[in-house]
């Protein structure tokens, strides 16, 4: 570990090379390995056995498979959990792995069925939540309806801050107050250990989107989720019977990206800040969300989070009209999925991120989610002006499916 004294910004650019130069390298070094020489078979069956219950390899027996341990892979899981200030980390192929291991570890390790959603959320997570896949049976409820909603049988609260995508704030602390004993897990992949860490407010489990933000550059589908040693031991569990690991590369990817998530975090925050401001007042602009824009009513700017992130939500006063017509006029923003890298992105998630969700939960027709980036902010207000000036009526043209369905 590295000295829990640096400031983050050091840690961002340290944790998980602390041996680097001991071993005389100065890049990541890749282990690519999918099997590992076994000493013998007495030291390679003992370190299997602690993998298999959660643990780590045994230094005598190595790692033995790379479904079981991988060294590039945990040197970013002990990055993480330092950013996150958590024991430990568990890194996936996906956010969606991290998310099924981590209700499979509450649920199907426990014999507790029942998981507590709060809504809104990322439409995949509320998808697969809803889907049954996992096994578990899934109430949907609000922040304040956390203690109503929890059951003696319930093993996990699921919830997300800011949330996708309509960045809608939850106050960490008092959730994991109304939950009691149930741990937590909060969805932190739209305020990243720079804006905020869930787990000083209690949460026993942080999980990221690590294809958003901390890879950063549109490169790599990764997730992981920082948490204590005895939640990290069911993740790993889980992960190496079930299999779905992050690949060194990926690995090697996401950590590259690391130091550079502090600086890339706070120039996009600022060009989010100027360019909400602007739309706050936009004429094409119905309502703007941004964390922070209404006044912080909760009081969580300060106490959870350390600033509004680059997320903006807009509804467009021309309904869904307008937002086909901003999706393709835009330039310099691509008209595509995803969000959290250093190139400004724009999309519609009634029709495309939160298409399978309920319809009683689905966003908008008119409202579009932009994923602010490095570029400079006047030529992204001009690009985004491209398809704001021109008012486009309402509800001339045909909805997609998703709006039918929820009208
Ligand atoms: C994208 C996203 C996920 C899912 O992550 P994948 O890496 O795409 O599997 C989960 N939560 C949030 C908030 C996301 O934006």
């Amino acid at each position: 570990m590295t000295s829990p004294l640096l400031h983050p910004d050091s840690l961002a650019v340290h944790a998980g090379r602390e041996d680097l130069t001991a071993l005389g390298v100065h890049a990541l070094p890749i282990d690519l390995s999918s099997t590992n020489p076994l000493p013998d078979i007495e030291a390679g069956g003992l370190s299997y056995e602690s993998m298999a219950g959660g643990g780590l390899p045994l230094a005598e027996g190595g790692a033995v498979y790379a479904r079981l341990w991988n060294p590039t892979v945990a040197r970013l899981e002990s990055a993480l959990a330092q950013l996150e200030h958590t024991d430990a980390a568990v890194a996936f192929a996906s956010g969606m792995a991290a998310l099924t291991a981590a209700v499979l570890a509450a649920t199907a390790e426990t014999g507790r069925r029942h998981v507590v959603a709060v809504r809104p959320m990322y439409g995949g997570t509320d998808h697969l939540l809803a889907s049954g896949l996992l096994g578990a049976e899934v109430t949907y409820c609000t922040a304040d309806r956390i203690a109503a909603t929890v059951r003696p049988d319930t093993a996990l609260v699921v919830l997300e801050t800011p949330a996708n995508p309509t960045l809608e704030l939850v106050d960490i602390a008092a959730a994991v107050a109304a939950a009691g004993d149930v741990p937590v897990l909060v969805d932190n992949t739209f305020g990243t250990p720079v804006l905020q860490n869930p787990a000083d407010h209690g949460a026993a489990m942080v999980l990221h989107s690590a294809t958003k933000y901390l890879g950063g550059h549109g490169d790599v589908v990764a997730g992981i989720i920082a948490c204590g040693t005895e939640h990290a031991a069911a993740l790993r569990r889980v992960r190496a019977v079930t299999g779905g690991l992050l690949h060194p590369l990926g690995a090697y990817l996401v950590h590259r990206g690391l130091a550079t998530l502090p600086i890339r975090m706070r120039a996009q925050q600022e060009n989010a800040r100027r360019i909400a401001a602007w739309l706050a007042t936009h004429p094409a602009v119905a309502r703007l969300h941004y964390p922070g824009s209404d006044g912080d009513p909760m009081g969580l700017m300060g106490r959870q989070m350390r600033g509004s992130g680059a997320m903006i939500a807009i509804e467009l006063r021309g309904g869904y009209e307008q937002a086909r017509h901003l999706t393709s006029a835009v330039r310099l923003f691509t008209h595509a999925v995803s969000l959290g890298g250093v190139d400004s992105l724009i999309q519609h998630p009634a029709a495309l991120t939160h298409r399978p969700v309920a319809a009683e939960a689905r966003p908008g027709t008119g409202l579009v989610r932009l994923s602010i980036g490095l570029e400079d902010h006047q030529d992204l207000m001009a690009d985004l002006e491209r398809g704001l000036d021109r008012p486009v009526a309402a509800g001339r043209a045909e909805q997609p499916a998703a709006a039918t369905a929820s009208a």
